[in-house]
């Protein structure tokens, strides 16, 4: 009799046991397969802009992703006292963290590739414009050629992990920080797992893998003379970083002249050579922001040519007279173009 009482509810319990351990055998497959594809975003003010991160899946990978990217900003800021940047900036000569002295090598190579389009070392000229600092001026022609020599990249010096500036010399990274932090995040979201994720760095976008449907993201390049939030046109793209530099996000208003925050090394002027804005779209959001800015500061022809030249990237570029010219590897990636505007396609 007693057996038979002790039986009857391990009969009942089986079931429950079994029914148990497959709900765990599942959950454990769910999540090495990755098949959690949960939305999380994230949106927080970084490197002096908006910065939206949407990612499928990964657990907490995405607020990961927000603190390395901030952890990022207090590394290469220029204005913020205990950066790395400000660090080597007032002391001239300092040892970095060896990821930072990495980016810097990285960065001055990108400069000597665009022929100084790009030049790390603009900051002297930058500050003198007071863009960093909030407090835009228009400096005199004497203080800008007082302050051009300065501006050199090919006289920084590295030595191990020891970064050497010239007397007077200054860092600015504000060209290519944002790009590099996309790279950054995406490795971080890939490592944990992450295969879809959308990062919106301020206009520097980053787009992991596809949509979770398995289709590309679509990513919309900005229309320069819209209000904000309307697209020019919009490009397929997976696994590829599309990064915008244009006049139109940055700029002050003095005497009815509009000065822009992107500057002609060869000049310490702000840009102004009749384009809008270029959009570069590779696999590397550093170079996608270091192109970005050098081939706006090229203008519409050289920047031609220096895309027929490398080739490794492609762009789209709007001129101030609204016309939009992309390179032939976005032709298959163009998704719609805005008010039925057909882009002239650039061919090598
Ligand atoms: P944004 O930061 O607005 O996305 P960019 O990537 O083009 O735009 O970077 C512009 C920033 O880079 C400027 O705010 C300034 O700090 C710095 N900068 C301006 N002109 C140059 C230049 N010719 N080379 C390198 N850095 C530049
Ligand atoms: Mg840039």
């Amino acid at each position: 009799m007693n057996a038979k009482r002790t039986e009857k509810p391990n009969r009942t319990a089986r079931p429950l046991r079994y029914l148990a351990a497959a709900l765990a055998l599942l959950f454990a497959v769910f999540s090495l397969c990755g098949c959690d594809t949960a939305e999380k975003t994230e949106t927080f003010t970084a490197m002096d802009t908006v910065m939206t991160l949407t990612v499928y899946g990964g657990g907490s990978a995405v607020k990961d992703a927000e603190a390395l990217i901030l952890e990022l900003e207090k590394k290469l800021s220029v204005t913020d006292e205990n950066s790395e940047i400000h660090r080597l900036n007032e002391s001239g000569s300092l040892e970095l963290d060896p990821d930072t002295a990495v980016l810097v090598s990285r960065a001055l190579s990108l400069c000597a590739e665009t022929d100084g389009a790009l030049d790390i070392t603009i900051y002297p000229v930058v500050r003198a414009w007071g863009f960093t600092t909030g407090d835009c001026r228009v400096p005199t022609g004497e203080e800008l050629a007082s302050l051009l020599p300065l501006v050199d990249f090919g006289a920084v010096r590295i030595s191990g992990n020891t970064v050497t500036l010239p007397e007077g010399a200054m860092l600015d990274l504000g060209a290519v920080a944002k790009g590099y932090a996309s790279d950054c995040a995406a490795a971080l979201l890939r490592e944990k797992g992450v295969e879809s994720a959308i990062l919106n760095l301020g206009g520097n976008v980053y787009a992991l893998g596809s949509k979770p449907d398995g289709s590309a993201w679509r990513v919309g390049v900005a229309d320069p003379f819209g209000e904000g939030g309307t697209y020019s046109l919009v490009l397929s793209v997976t696994d590829m970083a599309v990064v915008t530099s244009g006049g139109y996000q940055r700029f002050f208003e003095q005497d009815g002249v509009i000065y822009r925050h992107i500057i002609d090394p060869a000049t310490g002027r702000p840009v102004d050579n009749g384009l809008a804005s270029v959009t570069i779209v590779c696999e590397e959001g550093l170079k996608a922001d270091a192109l970005s800015t050098a081939l706006y500061v090229m203008g519409y022809e050289k920047a031609v040519e220096y895309w027929k030249k490398h080739g490794g990237f492609d762009a789209v570029f709007i001129l101030n007279d609204g016309s939009i010219h992309i390179t032939e590897g976005l032709e298959s990636c163009l998704a719609s173009a805005s008010g039925g505007q057909t882009p002239e396609i650039i061919k090598k």
